[in-house]
């Protein structure tokens, strides 16, 4: 059966650059990349390359590029550990009510321990308003932490704007670019952030390694204790093949990213022309024109999403229900529920997400048979409409 893939924002298969490159770091040039003989600086030098790679991805200085194991690493770094170096500032912590766990759970973690969590509303779009960040700040807020872009409904959130009051307040400004990068500009510079996560899993590279932009001077205190790798800011051998891998997988990222974006956005727009045309009782979710250029989620009334996912998978078409969240709960979304949608309404969502693999033809297959499915589930469903 052909598969047709339809879930780039849980994880895309590796570029074959990428494996390419990655395949000799992992029993020919295996050297510890802190080993002071020839095979350990091969890989030292290795190392080296591909944090320059990313640091250039970014507009970064090398020195503020520190490996991670991923997205969630990344964000429980920076947030727990800008809140350890700066609590004689004070204890006050702003982000959003829509952000991904690996952040939402270190800022419940550190509410725990006496810290003060302020989560932001959203619009309806999923929008945070800059000036609801202004005026949650005092004078004992030490960090804001809000994504560049949603990983369930798209929205892009307004960071340069965030980013000048941050700097007026003289705050500090994370961002979880795990989603947008690749698709969006994530110059450090330009967003104005002193930390950024991005997760190398999300931009055809391997699983397990992320990295976290850390802007020179921030004060941040590790999250993970042992050596004295990436400046004694996170201890543990490097993941050789993995790091390699990123630094690959970011440098075709930017040098792909005009002719990707085309190609996403084209494949997105007629994905949510085909559902919204032929499907009644649906409705896209997320800003409709500040989203990620592959992201089309959308509530159908009146059937489960998990129903759908089920028969869409059995034929061969794989894509993301909005409602269980990445942890595997069947809890509604706190996403959708911050924006508005009705518990019984989020139950029924879908998200679908394009990438470089995905053809024309695949949409058109999904379109030949989700209203077909939707009509069936409809027909059967306790919740149907009429019934
Ligand atoms: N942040 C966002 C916005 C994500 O979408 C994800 C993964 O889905 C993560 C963080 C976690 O990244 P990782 O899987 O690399 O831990």
């Amino acid at each position: 059966m052909k598969k047709i893939y339809l879930d780039y924002a849980a994880t895309t298969p590796m570029h074959p650059a990428v494996s390419k490159v990655m395949q000799r770091y992992f029993s020919e040039d295996f050297g510890n990349p802190l080993s002071l003989h020839s095979i350990g600086q091969e890989a030292r030098n290795a190392v080296e390359q591909a944090r320059s790679e990313v640091a250039n991805a970014l507009g970064a200085n090398p020195e503020e590029i520190i490996f991670t194991s991923g997205g969630t690493e990344s964000d429980n770094f920076a947030i727990k550990g800008v809140a350890h170096a700066m609590k004689n500032k004070g204890y006050h912590i702003i982000t959003s009510k829509i952000e991904h766990h690996a952040v939402l759970e270190p800022c419940h973690f550190l509410q725990k321990s006496g810290f003060n969590v302020t989560f932001l509303p959203v619009d309806k779009y999923g929008m945070v308003d800059p000036d609801d960040v202004k005026k949650a700040i005092t004078d004992k807020t030490i960090l804001i932490s809000i994504m560049h872009a949603n990983n369930e409904i798209g929205t892009i959130e307004p960071i340069e704007e965030i980013s000048k009051i941050c700097r007026d307040k003289e705050v500090y400004l994370h961002t979880d670019a795990v989603q947008s990068f690749g698709s969006l500009d994530t110059n450090v510079n330009k967003l104005g952030v002193d930390l950024l996560s991005i997760s190398a899993h999300k931009f055809y590279g391997p699983k397990g390694v992320g990295i976290l932009y850390i802007r020179k001077g921030t004060r941040i205190l590790p999250l993970i204790h042992g050596g004295a790798q990436e400046w004694n800011k996170r201890a543990s051998t490097h993941n050789v093949p993995g790091i390699v891998g990123l630094g690959k997988a970011a440098q075709l990222a930017i040098k792909e990213k005009d002719e990707r974006v085309k190609h996403y956005s084209h494949l997105r727009d007629k994905l949510i022309k085909l559902i919204l045309d032929n499907i009644a009782d649906t409705k896209l979710n997320g800003h409709p024109e500040k989203r990620l250029p592959n992201n089309c989620h959308i509530i159908v009334k009146y059937v489960e999403g998990e129903s759908m996912l089920l028969k869409l998978d059995a034929i061969g078409i794989e894509v993301a229900t909005g409602s269980a969240c990445s942890s595997g709960s069947l809890e509604p979304s706190h996403v959708l529920l911050s924006i508005g949608i009705s518990p019984e309404d989020t139950h029924g969502s879908l998200r679908l997400t394009v990438g470089r693999l995905t053809t024309e033809q695949d949409i058109d297959y999904v379109g030949e048979h989700l209203p077909e499915i939707v009509d069936d589930l409809r027909r059967m469903s306790p919740i149907g409409k009429g019934n």
